[in-house]
């Protein structure tokens, strides 16, 4: 249930809503608007008829959120959210953000020229995984701990904003210390004990689809960040398993604007892994920004076939400072803007 109150409502009118949800035994959450504040619920309240509430001074109406996932829903809070993951690299704004690096931190050499390569393309924020989620146990799962502080200090170097994934509650809280935002995998997507942790962080969370997740699976998942009280996630569409071997996943483009209608949640696009070839990526970038996405991540590495992980999907720099040029112009075409690059740190003394 969501009380929309009226433009003039009295800040006694909104506590009389709050003590009636309390009596009802829910936890309300005022949310302030810029011409009108309106009251959520916290909780299963599905069984209360609540249609009293419209009687009491102030309120203008009120309104059944039909969808499970509540606060990750439009019905809920209209406006689209802006994440914002450090000082001026906002997702989910008119501008459209780009993410991009390696698959996986590998070295010094590696991740910081990597981090350099891409903010001389254009890109906003360095990706790289410490924490690997390999499908073998015997590949390289990551240089953990010392992947985090090469990431710091390319992030030191570039001024780029750091996106790393974490895979469970004790690296989500190095991830936290080092990194803007959290990464959460494809892998981990249902993992709910790790979207309750994130959410208690209150850092930012970029939160993967899953690999056979369903569009409602993974704003649910969502809603298990929002609940904890943490607002900022950003959704990524990655492409999801099919019968077709052709590609490494079916890059799932509708999900664009079928989550942005559903929610009020930011959604980036990762065609790197939607899609596993190289060739295949540039094209699903440019039609992922076409499609309204609010910035696209993808892998790019200094020397793709001596990668560590996922070389054969990542791109050669030069290849990644084109699609940015090209992003660029699409994004202009649809009445949007790519973000400025963050600016270059001051020279340390
Ligand atoms: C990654 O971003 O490197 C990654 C492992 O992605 P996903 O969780 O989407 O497979
Ligand atoms: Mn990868």
């Amino acid at each position: 249930m969501l009380v929309v109150m009226q433009p003039n409502a009295s800040a006694a009118d909104i506590d009389t809503v709050c003590d009636e949800i309390v009596r009802q035994g829910f936890k309300p959450l005022p949310m302030p608007g810029a011409v009108r504040t309106a009251i959520g619920l916290l909780g299963d309240d599905a069984q209360v008829d609540w249609s009293y509430i419209e009687g009491l001074p102030g309120v203008a109406n009120v309104l059944i959120v039909q969808k499970p996932y509540r606060q990750a829903a439009r019905e809920w809070k209209n406006e689209n959210t802006i994440v914002e993951i450090a000082p001026g690299v906002r997702v989910g704004g008119s501008d459209v953000v780009v993410f991009a690096g390696p698959c996986s931190v590998e070295s010094e050499a590696q991740i910081l020229a990597s981090a350099h390569a891409v903010r001389n393309a254009g890109a906003h924020a360095l990706r790289g995984g410490a924490f690997k989620p390999r499908s073998s146990p015997y590949a390289f799962q990551g240089l953990g701990l010392e992947g985090l502080k090469l990431l710091a200090l390319a992030r030191n170097e570039t001024g780029l904003a750091i996106v790393t994934e974490a895979m469970d509650e004790r690296g989500a809280d190095m991830v936290a210390e080092y990194a803007d935002c959290i990464q959460i995998g494809a892998r981990n997507m249902q993992n709910y004990s790790l979207l309750r942790h994130v959410g208690k962080l209150g850092k930012p969370v970029l939160l993967k689809r899953g690999m056979a997740a369903t569009i409602n699976d993974l704003l649910l998942s969502a809603e298990y960040v929002l609940s904890e009280g943490n607002p900022n996630v950003i959704l990524c569409e990655r492409g999801v398993r099919t019968f077709d071997s052709a590609t490494r996943n079916l890059f799932d483009l509708t999900a664009i604007p079928v989550v942005q209608k559903l929610s009020h949640l930011p959604i980036m696009a990762d065609p790197s892994h939607g899609t596993g070839l190289r060739d295949k990526v540039t094209p699903m970038a440019r039609a992922a920004v076409a499609a309204g996405a609010d910035g696209i991540l993808v892998e790019v590495h200094p020397t793709p076939d001596k990668a560590l992980s996922d070389g054969a999907q990542s791109l050669y720099p030069e290849q990644f400072t084109e699609l940015v040029r090209q992003l660029r112009l699409i994004a202009g075409a649809i009445d949007r803007e790519l973000a400025p690059t963050p600016p270059l740190p001051a020279a340390q003394g």
